[in-house]
């Protein structure tokens, strides 16, 4: 058995630790780029959402490497998620792919086990184990990794020098076939990102960027948004999702997600009582926090065709007036360009620098009816430039 499954930021690497502790081969095929799309695009439905049409690039790559079976997890029915495995996988036959699927969470958990325990022969359940713990500690490594990067990347002194620890500790953390190896690499990927020289941060912008799952978290489709906001404009972009509560909410691996999740279901039921089957509660509860939680500004990504993310994308507006929170839209398909995406960031970063100079201090509170927005007595939020001033410049 040769198994393959879509990518998706970096899942691949708690995931191939996870099939080859099981004794099994994964194939992982090159990271996802707009070729990959182009390829897909040109075999998917025109309307379906464009995490249908990378991933099915990303499958045809697998296949190509020499995968015979074709692993992908199912979501819910209520969006396309639903129905992503079973279509792309009847697309692939028509064009002639000959593979095994294992559709997990769709198919009776009894029948994927059967097949995979013809792969692994004796001691199935055993070789579980030990591979859900290096599923576990390999994503936890991963997440840690890419949260002191996101902190640390605005802040480097020499610009690349945090992506350049990341792009290496990454690879080693794939290759590590040990718990033992995988704790190693993990406190010295921590060392070596916090002794990295800083400069000066004060009044570093910070964003929050809420929508959908794959565009959030996969590069290829969001040109590089986090890494991009941080080397290029200098500002803190924290996603409110992340590979690892992808990957570990559905297992019951951590609590935590849990307990966060359900919070965001109760807290955005006001403005959305339905579940759509995407990440449409975290969408609406991470811009209703923002302000509260200190970031000066929210972006929206999501694509063209989702169907949570466009109802959430009416209800945003509307929180964004009401908790005086600035609000950017981002909305990808295969003809977004990288120019155009950048443009309009560069628009508005400047505004929120604009902004942030002008109020002098960060507002963190909701606007109330008939109070000022900032409160003039208070000498922390005296604007530091006459709006004058700021017009000249
Ligand atoms: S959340 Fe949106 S983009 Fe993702 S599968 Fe559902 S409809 Fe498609």
């Amino acid at each position: 058995m040769k198994i393959a499954f879509p990518h998706m930021g970096n899942a691949y690497i708690p995931l191939r630790g996870l099939v080859e502790h099981m004794g099994v081969e994964a194939v992982v095929p090159e990271r996802p780029n707009r070729f990959t799309l182009e390829k897909g695009a040109r075999y998917a439905p025109e309307f379906v959402c464009l995490p249908f049409k990378i991933t099915l690039g990303d499958c045809m790559n697998a296949l190509e490497k020499g995968a015979d079976t074709m692993a992908m997890v199912c979501g819910m029915w209520a969006c396309r998620f639903g129905y992503y495995a079973s279509v792309q996988h009847m697309i692939l036959r028509d064009m002639g792919y000959e593979f095994d699927s294992l559709l997990i969470g769709r198919e009776d958990l009894r029948s994927v086990l059967d097949k995979v325990r013809g792969a692994v022969d004796r001691g199935v359940f055993r070789k579980l184990a030990g591979a859900a713990a290096m599923f576990r500690a390999k994503a936890t490594a991963v997440e840690e990794l890419e949260a002191l990067a996101r902190r640390i990347r605005p802040r480097e002194e020499a610009t690349g020098s945090t992506d350049a620890i990341m792009g290496s500790y990454l690879e080693k953390l794939d290759q590590a076939d040990s718990m033992r190896r995988v704790w190693q690499l993990r406190k010295e990927q921590r060392e070596a990102i916090t002794s990295l020289p800083l400069r000066e941060s004060n009044g570093l912008l910070r964003v929050r960027i809420v929508g959908e799952l794959y565009v959030l978290l996969e590069p290829s489709l969001n040109f590089d948004l986090v890494k991009r906001l941080g080397t290029q404009f200098g500002v803190e972009a924290q996603p409110v999702l992340s590979t690892y509560r992808w990957l570990l909410s559905p297992l019951w691996l951590d609590p935590l997600l849990h307990i966060s999740s359900s919070r965001a279901r109760r807290m955005s039921r006001t403005y959305l009582p339905y579940v759509l089957g995407g990440e449409e509660h975290m969408t609406i509860t991470g811009t209703l926090d923002s302000h509260t939680d200190g970031f000066d500004g929210v972006i929206h990504a999501y694509p063209l065709t989702c169907m949570p993310e466009n109802i959430c994308r009416t209800i945003l507006p509307s929180i964004s007036t009401a908790h005086d929170i600035p609000l950017l839209n981002l909305c990808f398909d295969e003809h977004t360009s990288t120019v155009g995406t950048v443009t309009r960031l560069e628009a508005f970063i400047d505004m929120l620098r604009s902004r942030r100079e002008h109020n002098g201090c960060r507002e963190s509170r909701p606007r109330q009816e008939g109070k000022p927005l900032r409160d003039e007595k208070d000498p922390a939020c005296q604007p530091k430039r006459s709006l004058s001033e700021l017009r000249r410049l």
